[in-house]
Parts: structure tokens; C-alpha cells; sequence
């Protein structure tokens, strides 16, 4: 089990005028192959900031992000869009599904780009929708489905190409309780059989529950690192894995420097 994602000194200010935010105040973050970490925080607390980052939607201010052992950070705009596409799966709030397509287009859409025909893209895309209990659906269009159904097939759209990391923002955030259910189970039986590694925005303490590991953020910094069990079921964790960052956070919010003392880049 090695590290798949790692974060040094990352920040993110926007401008807003002449006024500058903080949305990320210096993020150092370790996360383990086959990981489910699970980021809260309250609203504005960098959640969705820190997300973007790691998906590489966003470029940080200052600081690296290395995922799979590749330096996200200093590819150019081609060489990250390749990268995402092989590597990457996201899963949205808001579904973002084209309504003009069925829900296996819409599942197959990620393999556009990947050389297979489209009655394979198809093939995978529709095995991939019946293990989530859609097969009956693959010819609606995302305005004949229900939420918990359009999410499901957003799903199956991110697990489609087998993305080593999938991150979802509030995955089930426009979704009822018993579709929440629904939706997360079948999002993390996905996960744990291909061995993704998922890192999920959630306001909702039991959905942060099923993680293996919960970050909270409080204005852009981790100010609490919990493990719940260890990723995998093995390896035992040394205690210096549990970052305190509360002693990283220095008073009136002056800058977390990054106090690394290693000074290696690749993983
Ligand atoms: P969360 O997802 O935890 O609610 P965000 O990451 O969306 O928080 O936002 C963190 C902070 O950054 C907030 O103060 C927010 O207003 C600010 N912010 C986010 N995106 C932008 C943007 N595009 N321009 C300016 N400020 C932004
Ligand atoms: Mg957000």
C-alpha cells in the first residue's frame, strides 16, 4: 500500500477586487492507496477549494500535488488533461450529466477518448450500470430518471474508465436519506472492489462515518486528522502518521510554513 496522493504547502488565495482570500492556507496531506478519507468542514471551510485542487480543475496559488508518484503540479494544461483522463474520476453534487444524452451514453462519455469502439464503450458503460442496479434505465434520458438514478449513473460514469482516485463533492447532497443510502453503498462497494482510492467532500457525519479516515478543515487549514481503521485492514500506523496539524497552526492566523524536513519530491 503506497501513498497516492500527497500535498505540500498548498495554498490557494484568490483576489476578489482589491481583496484577497484565503481559501487554502497551507495543506499538507498524505493519502494511502485504496483510501477513503472523507474531507468536512464547515461551509466556506476550503472543502470544495481543496477538491478542485487534487482533481487538478484548479491550480493552487503555491505548493505541490503528487497523485500516482506524478507531480500534478508541474504538468502543462495537455499533459494534466491526459493525466486526468487516465487517472482521475470525479463525481459531482450536481450530477452534471448531458441531458441530451441516455444514461449509458452518459456513462460511456469518459471512454471517448480511449481508442475502443463505440459498442465497447457501451458494453463497459452498461455492465457498470447494472452493478448499480440501472440496466432498466440505460435508455432514459437524466429527465426521465430520479436524482438518486442521474447520481447513480454519474457513478457509473466516474467508475467507468477505472480511475485510480475518484473525488466526489457532496455526492448526495441534493439526494433524501434513503437515496443517500442507496447511492453510497453503491458507491463505496465500487470502491472497495477495484481498490480506488476516494476522497469525498461531505457535511453529513454519517456519511464521514464509512471513511477510513476523516479530515476536518477549518478556514483553509486541517485542524483534525482522524483515522477510523486502518486503510486495507493491515498495516499497523506509526503515531507520527496522525499529523497534528493544531501544531502546525500558528497564532493570528500567520502563515503554516511548511516545516518539512524531508525533502523528497517523488513518491
Ligand atoms: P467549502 O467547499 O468548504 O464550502 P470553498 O472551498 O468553496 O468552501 O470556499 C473556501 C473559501 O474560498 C470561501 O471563503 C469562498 O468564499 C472562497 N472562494 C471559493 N471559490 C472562490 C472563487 N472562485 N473566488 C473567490 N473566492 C472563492
Ligand atoms: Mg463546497
Amino acid at each position: 500500500m503506497g501513498t497516492m496522493i500527497r500535498t505540500k504547502g498548498l495554498k490557494k488565495i484568490y483576489r476578489v477586487g482589491s481583496e484577497k482570500v484565503v481559501a487554502l492556507a497551507g495543506i499538507d496531506l498524505e493519502i494511502e492507496q485504496g483510501e477513503i478519507c472523507c474531507i468536512v468542514g464547515q461551509s466556506g471551510s476550503g472543502k470544495s477549494t481543496l477538491l478542485n485542487m487534487l482533481a487538478g480543475l484548479e491550480k493552487p496559488t503555491k505548493g505541490t500535488i503528487a497523485i500516482a508518484g506524478k507531480m500534478v503540479t508541474s504538468m502543462d494544461e495537455e499533459r494534466l488533461a491526459l493525466f486526468r483522463q487516465e487517472n482521475l474520476g470525479f463525481v459531482f453534487q450536481s450530477y452534471n450529466l448531458l441531458p441530451q444524452l441516455t444514461a449509458v451514453e452518459n456513462a460511456a462519455l469518459p471512454l471517448m477518448f480511449s481508442g475502443m469502439g463505440k459498442a465497447q464503450r457501451e458494453r463497459r458503460a452498461m455492465d457498470e450500470l447494472s452493478k448499480i442496479g440501472l440496466e432498466d434505465r440505460a435508455a432514459h434520458r437524466p429527465s426521465e430518471m430520479s436524482g438518486g438514478q442521474q447520481q447513480r449513473v454519474g457513478i457509473a460514469r466516474a467508475f467507468v474508465p477505472r480511475p485510480k482516485v475518484i473525488f466526489a463533492d457532496e455526492p448526495t447532497g441534493n439526494l433524501d436519506t434513503h437515496t443517500t443510502e442507496q447511492v453510497m453503498e453503491a458507491m463505496l462497494d465500487r470502491v472497495a472492489k477495484y481498490g480506488i482510492t476516494l476522497v469525498m467532500v461531505t457535511h453529513e457525519p454519517t456519511l464521514a462515518a464509512c471513511g477510513d479516515r476523516v479530515v476536518t478543515l477549518s478556514d483553509g487549514k486541517v485542524i483534525s486528522n482522524e483515522y477510523r481503521k486502518k486503510p486495507g485492514g493491515g498495516e499497523a500506523e506509526s503515531d507520527d502518521k496522525f499529523i497534528s496539524n493544531e501544531a502546525r497552526k500558528k497564532p493570528g492566523g500567520g502563515e503554516a510554513e511548511s516545516d518539512d524536513n524531508d525533502s523528497e519530491e517523488a513518491i
